[in-house]
């Protein structure tokens, strides 16, 4: 494959994307920025890209007779002309790979460099040239070198006879090693972390250097087009007077903001800037160099940027004409919406961890260890962070979700119990961490041993749990600002163009449903009513009610709570469909200690529709208690729109009996009923259900769990390692496994009903919605995941 110099592919429609797209695979994002803004014009120093690769270059004669050609001075020794060798991959990675600057300098043409710039200017660069190429190419430590620039003898005895005085070699060892960075550890740690693939390889493009450390009229500078942490429409940088550009990025000095450059320079910048925005259609970050007052440009690229300045600068682009609809909903991303409603770590912060789990609710929390829930309780009166671990968690434990910062687990994995409720509740959550409690106030992680009241800090979107207390930064207030607003509704209106998904959410209670609403859910998909029973009181209750041992009074009370929950549910989701799931209490979580009722296997046991039909009191408490709110809503003006959903159904005729008994209650009012899609069976026979349901809803945490053979409770104990090792893309129960996919698909193809949900964890996952939008109506989420699946659904579509 040959170089090509900048100026030679001036002719190419750089605004083609798949033009673009191909130029910057074979050149990498450095050499096509270069080339995209020669051929517009901007004045960039020449330069010729060798393709990207993996391994060293194999044909050598052709760069040298390249570089003869255009730059016939190179290294001579009269005014010779100096030149960079710098990495550039398709996909960026800063300050990964390695870069050697100003080549071309040897003894026998130093003296006539000194004279051409002057004697301090010309020992500055030769010093660069001396440890640039020392630490890159010779692997010299970079502190073996003097601190100043300036002493070239003393550089020179750093690097001794192994700094090549014929310039071609100076050139042909900087490419190679160049080329060979591609492959050193922290280039290859950061292509695994970010799943950048290792055969990209890297381009290497030689240009000619330009100086902004001549004199007090050169410089140089980063500046991105717009603010990079607010998103707003300024010139954000620093710019460093007689100053070459490692100075800037290795913080050594300190620059003045752009905005105090010489006026004609920054006015120049300015327009520049105007012109690179317009013509990339996003935010640049670029760097340039000012020679003698001259403005060089030496980089552009899309500027990285914080969650709200994707946000902040996707809504103006699109107001300003710059993007279009579909361009300013895929700018970003659904974790970047989600990450605008919970707290995070600053950037900066060093992460000391001593422990991953798995993450299962997002956010980061820091606070005091309490080891149990009544713990917790007591002491949250005193400190306000507190973390609960818990080998496990059990109903019992979830009064302490609503006061603590987090919630750490042993054991279980993202659709386990803990989990469910921690996003439902939008506290951060890190399950399955394998951690060990040693005795009652203390526990090991990852073998620190821990006691109550010790400082730790988590990230339930990563799985960390962290030693003592990092700095947080927490959102301003539990809305989103107007320019999410704005990416959101124009993503809402691409769904609705399309009809395509919609985006409804999982409330057990008025406040979910007043949370989820407000976030854009167009519907309540799952109100999980063993939920409502977390309270103390209540618990007591409903596990007389479950046991058996309760008298009538017991029924009585639980359908007196019922009754208010679904009245304040309906009337907060008035005109919305409101989805109520009869009682689906996993009994060793509700009844830990029921021996009568314990299973070898509770969550294949006695549950959902199997408790139904063998308890028929709780349907009908549970079903009057829907028709009696409807009927009361509906009697005040309201528009209460209840669904009656059951759950684990296996067989048909499970499903026939419990519709009878339904209907026997809700009679000719206008409640439909439905069922869930959580066995294989159903799927299977979703055509014979479809008989007896007016809806389908999946439940896929247990149709994964069924489908697969794998514990929602245990995964821990391997998927990890499964997903590691590549025998599994992703953790079946974060991101739909495609045989799950196709047993829905197969499902939804049979069947004949209204609609066709998700209310599985799965329904806040983007690349379950991008894969799932084809096929169902609506996905379900926790409220807290409704603005980030309302992008991932729109997203799916553009
Ligand atoms: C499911 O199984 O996907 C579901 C929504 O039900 P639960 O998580 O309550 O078992
Ligand atoms: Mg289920």
């Amino acid at each position: 494959m040959s170089a090509v110099s900048f100026e030679s592919v001036k002719g190419l429609d750089y605004a083609d994307k798949s033009v673009w797209d191909r130029v910057v695979y074979k050149y990498g994002g450095k050499g096509a920025s270069l080339m995209r803004m020669t051929a517009m014009g901007l004045p960039v120093p020449p330069g010729f890209t060798i393709p990207a690769r993996t391994d060293s270059l194999h044909d050598w004669s052709q760069i040298v007779d390249f570089v003869k050609d255009m730059f016939p001075s190179y290294g001579s020794g009269t005014n010779p002309q100096l030149l960079s060798c710098r990495s550039g991959a398709a996909v960026s990675m800063p300050g990964m790979m390695d870069t050697v600057l100003c080549l071309g300098i040897n003894d026998a043409n130093y003296p006539s460099l000194v004279r051409q710039m002057s004697p301090p200017v010309a020992a500055n660069t030769y010093c660069r040239l001396l440890k640039g190429f020392g630490t890159v190419v010779l692997g010299i430590d970079e502190s073996d070198f003097p601190r100043d620039y300036g002493d070239v003898d003393a550089f020179k005895v750093v690097v001794g006879d192994r700094f090549p005085q014929d310039v071609f070699e100076q050139l042909r060892v900087a490419v190679d090693a160049v080329f060979s960075s591609w492959k050193n550890e922290r280039a290859v740690e950061y292509r695994k972390n970010f799943g950048i693939s290792h055969e990209l390889g890297t381009a290497c493009t030689v240009q000619a250097m330009v100086f902004g450390n001549q004199n007090e009229n050169s410089g140089t500078g980063v500046c991105f087009t717009r603010n990079p942490n607010t998103g707003v429409k300024e010139l954000y940088g620093e710019y460093l007077c007689c100053a070459q550009g490692e100075d800037v990025v290795s913080g050594d000095r300190q620059g003045v903001p752009v905005s105090n450059m010489p006026e004609h320079l920054f006015k120049q910048l300015q327009d520049m800037c105007t012109v690179l925005e317009c013509e990339k259609r996003d935010a640049q970050d670029i760097e340039f160099t000012v020679e003698n007052g001259k403005l060089y440009l030496l980089q552009t690229r899309d500027a990285k940027r914080t969650a709200a300045a994707a946000v902040r600068i996707a809504a103006d682009m699109y107001a300003e004409n710059i993007i279009d609809r579909a361009t300013a909903v895929c700018r970003v991303t659904p974790d970047q919406i989600s990450s605008l409603l919970r707290a995070q770590f600053a950037t900066s912060e060093r992460r000391e961890v001593v422990c991953m789990g798995t993450p299962a609710s997002p956010g980061a929390a820091v606070g005091r260890l309490a080891f149990t829930t009544s713990r917790a309780k007591e002491m949250t009166k005193v400190y306000d962070d507190v973390i609960l671990f818990r080998p496990f968690t059990k109903p019992d434990d979830v009064p302490a979700f609503f006061v603590v910062r987090g919630v750490i687990t042993a054991s279980g994995g993202p659709t386990s119990h803990a989990a469910v409720v921690a996003r439902q509740i939008g506290v951060p959550c890190v399950v399955g961490t394998g951690s060990e409690m040693i005795d009652s106030t203390s526990v090991s992680f990852g073998g620190h041993i821990f006691h109550e009241g010790d400082v730790v800090s988590m990230d339930g979107a990563t799985g960390e749990v962290m030693v003592g207390a990092l700095d947080l930064v927490c959102p301003d207030s539990d809305s989103l600002d107007t320019f999410a607003e704005t990416i959101l509704s124009l993503a809402d209106e691409i769904c609705v163009e399309a009809d395509g998904l919609r985006v409804w959410a999982n409330a057990d209670c008025s406040e979910d449903a007043e949370r989820a609403l407000k976030y854009g859910a167009k519907g309540i998909g799952l109100c999980r009513t063993e939920h409502q029973f977390f309270k103390p009181e209540r618990l007591k209750v409903v596990r007389r009610v479950l046991e058996g041992t309760g008298g009538p009074d017991d029924l009585d009370a639980v359908e007196k709570f019922q009754r208010g929950d679904f009245y304040d549910l309906l009337k907060t989701a008035s005109g919305c469909p409101v989805i109520i799931r009869l009682l689906d209490p996993p009994l060793h979580e509700f009844l830990p200690d029921c021996e009568e009722l314990s299973e070898e296997n509770p969550m294949l046991g006695l549950r959902g529709v199997r408790l139904g039909l063998l308890r028929p009191e709780i349907t009908s408490m549970q079903c009057r208690a829907i028709r009696d709110a409807y009927v009361r809503l509906r009697d005040e003006g309201m528009d209460p729109k209840p669904y009656i959903m059951v759950p684990f159904i296996s067989f048909p005729r499970e499903m026939k009996v419990m519709r009878e008994r339904i209907e026997t209650v809700v009679g000719s009012l206008p409640i439909p009923v439905g069922c869930m899609i959580e066995t294989p069976s159903a799927a299977m026979q979703s055509d014979d259900l479809s008989m007896y349901a007016d809806f389908f809803s999946v439940g896929s945490n247990d149709l994964t769990q069924m489908a697969l053979g794998i514990s929602r409770d245990d995964c821990h104990t391997f998927v990890g390692e499964y997903v590691e090792e590549g025998l599994i893309e992703d953790d079946p129960f974060v991101t739909m496994h495609p045989v799950v996919a196709r047993l829905i698909h197969a499902a939804a193809i049979k069947s004949d009903v209204q609609s066709f949900g998700l209310c599985g964890e799965h329904g806040g996952d983007t690349k379950t919605i991008e894969r799932m939008a084809r096929t169902l109506n609506y996905v379900s989420c926790s409220p807290f995941r409704v603005p980030g699946a309302r992008l991932a659904a729109a997203r799916s579509y553009v």
